[in-house]
């Protein structure tokens, strides 16, 4: 029998991997999980270690993917992670590797996860979305359209993934003028067909209003064939575990080694992901969450108390992708913190959405956590400037705002024999204005990109008015 997926909050029948794919909430609320993790023996492992990029993939998606045929999922595998969709890499680092391991010491290395088409790690999941997505809905013959809102990062990576996929087509709202100009270029260069930008006259929360108010409208969604692409949705999830094992076997020797990791932070996806590696056994000694100035994750793995603050109280920060105060991918660990206890976590959540907190520390909830291997810290701008410029200074290597939150906390943790890998999570050629006050210097840009603010771009500027979107989306609709 397939496996069989869950929501978090227990009310919601259970369903195989390609019913949920296109899903982002289940319909109660809950996130979707896995009944249980399949798990892997020191034996497996062993075996795993001689895998490339693509052979791990297969062995990891094809326990969650397990009602895809064998054989398709390879092809979508192999048509996903191939060297040359993956090639911005940095200068001695080999593309072929997906996701090189760059040592910085023989205890310190810099998992390169930016290397895909919109220079972050979001590639590395959405990029197989958009080939599972294609083949699921080729299959049941139907068609989508993603509708999203974006202030950078999510928005590029979901329009290069879904680019030419028959069956989908992608509205994209972005504020108008808010956005640096290499990223306004990345995205509103593009000419497929089937993504549409759109610029709003307002700033990133009246996109997201506009995205709400039309989800809000079950009639339209439905007539529509209206999704998302959300950092929820549990497929990219399941892609994400994958570079925690092969960032592993790229680290290690043999099976009784650890390691650990150093996570830049926001919706708690990245790191979600490698807890999940962990349950599935991989030896994972610690999992470090961190954080910028928006530090309600750390103040959870500090306190036991997790406290989403409201939207209007998100600080501005130097690592943009981070700014966050709601982390959304937290209910799937605090599912597995409780014991998938649902009925306890319905509770809890509901003290949130009434304006308040989940508490964890009665019954001995919080002193779990360290079982989990979770730690966490977070970083201000100040921190990340001197950590930009002391890892030029020692390493000769640039690393982008949200990579050095990860570094800067992630030190604080290293441990005798153990090395701490930290995730790369964008390129520095995207945040040119901090690494220039870092360095004094320019991010060189992948010469591919060189040169695309100039390129045409092709989009539709609207009011903040949900009602035109709707107009809008009707009249690009069959
Ligand atoms: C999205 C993003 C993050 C945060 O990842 P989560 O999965 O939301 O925790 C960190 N850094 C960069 C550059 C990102 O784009």
């Amino acid at each position: 029998m397939a496996m069989q997926y869950v929501s978090t909050r227990g009310h919601s029948p259970a369903r195989t991997f390609s019913q949920i794919l296109l899903d982002g909430l289940a319909p109660d609320g809950g996130l979707y999980l896995p009944e249980r993790y399949p798990h892997f023996e020191a034996a497996d492992l062993a075996a795993m270690r001689g895998m490339d990029y693509r052979q791990l993939a297969f062995a990891v998606l094809s326990r969650f993917a397990d009602d895809i045929p064998a054989q398709a999922l390879r092809e979508l595998i192999d048509r996903t992670y191939r060297a040359d969709a993956f090639a911005y890499t940095r200068a001695g680092d080999d593309a072929r590797e997906i996701t090189p391991l760059h040592e910085l010491s023989p205890e310190l290395h810099l998992l390169g996860l930016s290397n895909g088409p919109t220079l972050a790690f979001k590639d590395m999941a959405m990029q197989l979305l958009g080939n599972l997505f294609e083949y699921v809905l080729e299959r049941t013959g139907r068609t989508l359209n993603i509708v999203g809102a974006t202030s950078g990062d999510t928005g590029s990576a979901a329009e290069y993934a879904m680019r030419g996929k028959r069956g989908i087509r992608v509205f994209m709202l972005s504020p108008a003028g808010k956005m640096s100009r290499f990223q306004r270029a990345q995205m509103y260069s593009l000419q497929d067909g089937n993504i549409f930008n759109i610029a709003v006259e307002g700033v990133f929360d009246d996109c997201q209003d506009m995205v709400k108010a039309l989800s809000a409208d079950a009639g339209f969604k439905q007539q529509y064939h209206i999704g998302a692409v959300n950092s929820i949705n549990w497929g990219r999830i399941a892609a994400q575990v994958i570079y925690y094992f092969k960032a592993y076997f790229s680290a290690t020797h043999d099976e009784r080694q650890q390691v650990s990791f150093a996570v830049p932070s926001g919706n708690f996806g990245n790191v979600c992901a490698g807890h999940i590696a962990r349950m599935m056994g991989l030896p994972i000694r610690r999992l470090v969450v961190a954080t910028n100035e928006n530090d309600v994750l750390d103040e959870f793995f500090s306190t036991g108390v997790y406290r989403p603050r409201p939207a209007a109280q998100t600080r501005e920060t130097s690592s943009p992708s981070m700014d966050i105060s709601k982390a959304s991918n937290f209910e799937r660990f605090a599912a597995d913190l409780l014991g998938r206890d649902s009925e306890r976590l319905r509770a809890l959540w509901q003290q949130i959405e009434q304006g308040g907190a989940a508490d964890f520390r009665s019954g001995g909830v919080f002193d779990r956590v360290a079982d989990y291997g979770l730690v966490s810290g977070s970083n201000t701008h100040a921190g990340r400037i001197a950590t930009i410029r002391t890892t030029w200074e020692k390493y000769r290597i640039m690393i982008d705002p949200h990579t050095a939150d990860g570094l800067a906390v992630g030190l604080g943790y290293t441990e005798p024999g153990i090395p701490m890998i930290v995730l790369e999570t964008a390129q520095p050629a995207k945040f040119d204005d901090t690494l220039r006050e870092a360095l004094g210097q320019m991010p060189p840009r992948p010469q591919a990109l060189e040169g695309i603010e100039a390129l045409p771009q092709r989009y539709a500027t609207l009011p903040a008015d949900a009602g035109q979107l709707k107009n809008y989306i009707q009249t690009h609709v069959d």
